[in-house]
């Protein structure tokens, strides 16, 4: 299939983190650091690959790992390191696949699913297992409330489930008002 060939061939792999700085830079959010678009990009462009260090043993931090598509654990370095997580994600991580459909290589690349503004922050949707679930509070109006895998959602204690979002700071409430 000529176009994934082409799709392979031109992408940015080899061109270093230059590019994918060119796109991003590190900065404040209201759950720590967060990575953030210099400038507009628009949908389906290549950020770069998420570069880091594949473990050997459990991480101290295990909320910053990747799993690779072998199922090796990566930590990333800076600055994809600092991609938050979003239930309504504008970016996700992706892999390359041969003619064939098998793996090409154990890499992860970052992508964007939409358009972006510049000084949007970048988030994917970490999908994680309801085990290593813990509240999220990204803010999106479609929040789980959790940082979940949705299909792994209903795992988690009912009481949990009903908290609902955890809104950031400032946002209001969905609660109707008690009494009075
Ligand atoms: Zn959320």
């Amino acid at each position: 299939m000529p176009r994934d060939q082409d799709r392979i061939s031109c992408r940015p792999g080899n061109a270093g983190d230059g590019r994918l700085r060119q796109f991003v830079e590190i900065g404040d959010t209201h759950v720590g650091r967060g990575v953030f678009a210099r400038k507009a990009i628009r949908a389906g462009e290549i950020l770069g690959e998420i570069r880091g260090e594949i473990l050997h043993v459990e991480p101290d931090d295990p909320h910053y790992c990747m799993e690779l598509p072998s199922g090796r654990v990566l930590e990333p370095a800076p600055p994809l390191r600092f991609v938050n997580h979003g239930c309504d994600p504008n970016c996700e991580l992706f892999y390359w696949f041969d003619e064939g459909g098998s793996l090409q290589e154990d890499r992860l690349w970052l992508q964007t699913i939409r358009p972006i503004r510049a000084g949007e922050e970048l988030l994917i949707d970490y999908c994680w297992p309801a085990a290593a679930a813990i509240p999220c509070r990204c803010g999106a109006l479609e929040c789980r409330g959790w940082i979940v895998d949705p299909e792994e959602l209903h795992l988690l204690p009912p009481q949990a489930q009903g908290q609902g979002p955890v809104r950031a700071h400032g946002e209001s409430s969905l609660e109707r008002p008690s009494g009075s």
